[in-house]
C-alpha cells in the first residue's frame, strides 16, 4: 500500500525550512500550515468529506494549496480548464453538482446562476487566512475519492474520471523510483494545473519525494529558458519541446545543469526527439498516460530511451494488447491498449454503464488508445482506436503515416485523418505544416512516401496548413480536422 499524499506532505513539513517553491517562497511547513487553513475554510463553509469542490481559475500557486487543502478534508477536488466558457463549464456543475465552485471573480455571478455556490478564489483565500492552521485531518482510506477530472471530450459528453487516494499514491511512488527524484531535485513546472501531467505527475513526483519546483503560471520558452540553470528537471509536452527547439536560445549550455527531460500527454515526434538530443545532448524520456489512469509507460531511466516508443509498464502496472475478440496478441502485432493496477480509476461519475463498457473482466480497462509491443518490451501508440482509418477495408494507422511525414524534409508538423469517400469509405488525409521557407508539392510528398508506405497508406490528399488545432495539452484535435474537411470528397 503507498503512502497517502498527505502523508507525504505531513512528513517534509516536519523538516525545517525545507522548500516547496525553491525561490524560497514557501516551506513544507507553511504549504501544510495553508492547508490546514484552507480546510478549515472549507468546513466553515459547511463542506464535508466527499463534496465535490470546482475549481476553475488560471494557474496560480494556491491551486496547488486547495487540491491539498482538499486531500485533507476529503473534499473531491474538480479542477477545470479556465478556457471553458461559462456554457460549457455548465455541464460540469449540472454533472458534479458542486458543493461550492471556485472562480475567477469576473465568473462569480454568472456561475451562481447556474444554481451553485460560488465564490473567488482571492475571497477564499481572504476567508482562509483568518483561520486556525491547525486542522484534525478525518481519517481517510486509500480507495476514497480523490479528485474528479473530467476528460476533454472531444467526442461526445465529456466524463468525470473518479480517481482515488491510492490512485494518485501508487502512481506517484511508481514515478519518483523509476525517474530517480533525489529530494534535491528541482522541477520546473510550467504545465497546466487542470490535466493529470501537471496536477499529479508534476506536482506529486515533487511532494513524494521532497523536492521542490519552480513554478511557471504559464509556459514560455523565454521564461522556461530563464529558468534552467536552477531547475534539474523539466516535465513537458511535445508543443513545449518543439517551441524551445525553435528559439535560438536553446543550447547544450542552456541545458548544462538538467538531469532529466520528460515528455508526454501527446505523441513526441522521433524528430523532435533526435533534434533535442543534437541540440542539448539530452535523450527526451518519453511516458503514456491519460486520465483515466495516471501514467500507464515510460522509457527506462537508464538504459535506452527510443524516439517514437513509450517505453514500458510501470512497476505494478500491467499492460496487454488485445485484438478485436479481447484475447492477448503475440508481441509485434498491434492492437488495443488495455491496463490494469492500483493506477486505474474507479470510475466515470454517474455513468455506471459507460464504466462497465470500457473494462473487461479482471478490471481491465481498455485504453481506447491502439498500440504494439516490439520484441524488447517498449510499447509504441498508434493512434486513439476512433482516430483509425479503415480505407478500402484496409486499417491504417495515423501515427505510421505521420511518422513518415515528419520525416520528409520541409515538414514541421502532420496530422492524419480519415475522411468520407464515395469509393474507399474513408480516405487518408494529410495535413501538414511547412517548416519555415519550405515549399512542399503535394505530388512530391506522395511520391516521397511511396517508397515509405504501401499504396493503401498514402493519403489521397495532401492539405497545406498554417497551424494544426491542438487543446492545452498539445493534442491534435484530429476530431475538428475531420469536421473541417468532410466534405472533401463530397460529389465525386
Ligand atoms: P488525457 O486523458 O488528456 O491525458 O489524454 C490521454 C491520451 O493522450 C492517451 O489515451 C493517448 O492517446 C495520449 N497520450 C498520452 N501520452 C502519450 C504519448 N507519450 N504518446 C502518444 N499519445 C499519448
Amino acid at each position: 500500500m503507498s503512502a497517502d499524499v498527505v502523508t507525504k506532505l505531513k512528513d517534509h513539513a516536519a523538516v525545517p525550512g525545507k522548500l516547496w517553491f525553491a525561490d524560497g517562497s514557501m516551506t513544507y511547513a507553511q504549504l501544510l500550515a495553508e492547508t490546514g487553513r484552507l480546510a478549515n475554510a472549507l468546513a466553515a463553509l459547511g463542506l464535508q468529506k466527499g463534496d465535490r469542490l470546482l475549481l476553475q481559475v488560471e494557474k496560480c500557486e494556491a491551486v496547488l494549496s486547495l487540491y491539498f487543502a482538499c486531500l485533507r478534508s476529503g473534499v473531491v477536488f474538480l479542477p477545470v480548464n479556465p478556457a471553458y466558457t461559462v456554457a460549457e463549464t455548465a455541464h460540469f456543475m449540472t454533472d458534479a453538482e458542486p458543493a461550492l465552485a471556485v472562480v475567477e471573480p469576473a465568473r462569480v455571478a454568472e456561475i451562481a446562476g447556474l444554481g451553485a455556490r460560488a465564490m473567488a478564489l482571492g475571497d477564499l483565500l481572504a476567508m482562509a487566512a483568518g483561520q486556525s492552521a491547525d486542522f484534525a485531518d478525518p481519517p481517510h482510506g486509500p480507495h476514497d475519492m480523490a479528485a474528479i477530472l473530467y476528460t476533454s471530450g472531444t467526442t461526445g459528453r465529456s466524463k468525470g474520471v473518479m480517481l482515488s487516494r491510492e490512485n494518485l499514491a501508487s502512481n506517484a511512488e511508481a514515478l519518483v523510483g523509476l525517474w530517480r527524484f533525489t529530494g534535491a531535485d528541482v522541477l520546473l513546472h510550467a504545465l497546466p494545473v487542470f490535466h493529470t501531467h501537471g496536477l499529479f505527475v508534476a506536482t506529486n513526483c515533487v511532494l513524494f519525494s521532497g523536492d521542490s519546483m519552480v513554478f511557471q503560471r504559464a509556459f514560455s520558452p523565454a521564461t522556461v529558458l530563464a529558468a534552467l540553470p536552477k531547475v534539474s528537471v523539466m516535465m513537458g509536452v511535445p508543443t513545449f519541446y518543439t517551441r524551445l527547439l525553435a528559439d535560438p536560445g536553446l543550447s547544450r549550455a542552456a541545458c548544462g545543469h538538467i538531469r532529466l527531460f520528460i515528455s508526454g500527454s501527446a505523441p513526441l515526434s522521433p524528430a523532435t526527439h533526435v533534434e533535442w538530443r543534437e541540440r542539448t545532448g539530452h535523450a527526451i524520456l518519453e511516458r503514456y498516460g491519460m486520465t483515466e489512469t495516471n501514467m500507464i509507460t515510460s522509457n527506462p531511466y537508464e538504459g535506452d530511451r527510443r524516439a517514437g516508443t513509450v517505453g514500458m509498464p510501470l512497476p505494478g502496472v500491467k499492460v496487454r494488447v488485445t485484438g478485436p475478440d479481447g484475447a492477448a496478441l503475440p508481441i509485434g502485432e498491434a492492437g488495443a491498449i488495455e491496463v490494469q493496477g492500483p493506477n486505474v480509476f474507479h470510475g466515470y461519475w454517474k455513468l455506471p454503464e459507460k464504466t462497465a463498457e470500457e473494462f473487461r473482466a479482471g478490471r481491465w480497462f481498455i485504453t481506447g488508445d491502439l498500440g504494439a509491443f516490439d520484441s524488447l518490451g517498449y510499447l509504441s501508440i498508434l493512434g486513439r482506436a476512433k482516430d483509425m482509418v479503415i480505407t478500402g477495408g484496409f486499417n491504417v494507422y495515423p501515427a505510421e503515416v505521420e511518422a513518415a511525414l515528419d520525416d520528409l524534409a520541409g515538414v514541421a508538423a502532420s496530422a492524419v485523418i480519415g475522411v468520407p469517400h464515395p469509393d474507399f469509405g474513408e480516405a487518408v488525409v494529410a495535413c501538414v505544416v511547412l517548416a519555415r521557407g519550405a515549399v512542399l508539392e503535394e505530388a512530391g510528398v506522395r511520391a516521397a512516401l511511396r517508397e515509405r508506405l504501401a499504396a493503401f497508406k498514402i493519403p489521397k490528399r495532401v492539405l497545406v496548413l498554417d497551424e494544426i488545432p491542438r487543446n492545452a495539452m498539445g493534442k491534435v484535435q484530429k476530431a475538428e480536422l475531420r469536421r473541417l474537411y468532410a466534405g472533401l470528397f463530397a460529389g465525386g
